[in-house]
């Protein structure tokens, strides 16, 4: 069943090993958050730090994997329509609005939607590392190292599928920054076979 996240929330659910997570895209151009944790030990978290370091390479799609803090793998990258996602960048969050658009009264972004969501799991604010933000699109000046967050590749319907080779607790958003999303908030759908 194909479930909807509404523009600027996020969700929790479990993944068992060997189950596929589909994440759509519906309207074209829009960024969803995505964390992983071991569901037996939520000690042991999704690492960016970990996969890019294995992959030697900061664009990860079809056959890539994704690593925990303990160097097992998570999740495989199975089927990508779009083959731009971002792993550098941590979730958006009150502070990111406060800093980066001058926000006075800002969102609780990503970071907050996600505290939430992962609270009932026994994940706590601190214990949120970097998502793997698909379809984010951030490119990387090789020479300066200077970051840009430009619009996402994806188009409506575009999709990516996960396979799980642990039993997980995911994290999933609709992101919430502006940049990340070409001005606009949308949904996100996603499906668990
Ligand atoms: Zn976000």
């Amino acid at each position: 069943m194909r479930r909807e996240i509404r523009p600027r929330s996020g969700v929790a659910f479990t993944l068992d090993r060997g189950q596929r997570l589909t994440v759509v895209d519906p309207c074209g151009e829009q960024v969803a958050d995505l964390l992983a944790y071991n569901r037996h030990d939520v000690g042991e978290a999704i690492s960016s730090g970990r996969t890019l370091d294995y992959a030697s390479k900061i664009f990860l799609t079809t056959g890539d994997p994704l690593y925990s803090n303990r160097s097992n793998v998570m999740l495989d990258i199975v089927e990508d329509m779009v083959g731009r996602h971002d792993f550098l960048l941590t979730p958006c969050s009150e502070a990111t609005f406060r800093i980066i658009y001058g926000d006075e009264n800002p969102h609780r972004g990503c970071f907050g939607n996600l505290a939430e969501a992962l609270a009932p799991f026994g994940v706590t604010e601190d214990m949120i590392p970097t998502a793997f933000n698909i379809f984010m699109n951030v490119s990387v000046d090789g020479q300066t190292g200077v970051l840009e967050v430009k619009p996402p590749p994806s188009k409506a319907g575009d999709h990516i599928i996960f396979e799980a080779r642990m039993d997980l607790v995911v994290g999933l958003t609709a992101c919430s920054a502006l940049q990340s999303n070409n001005g606009s908030f949308k949904p996100i759908h996603w499906q668990v076979d």
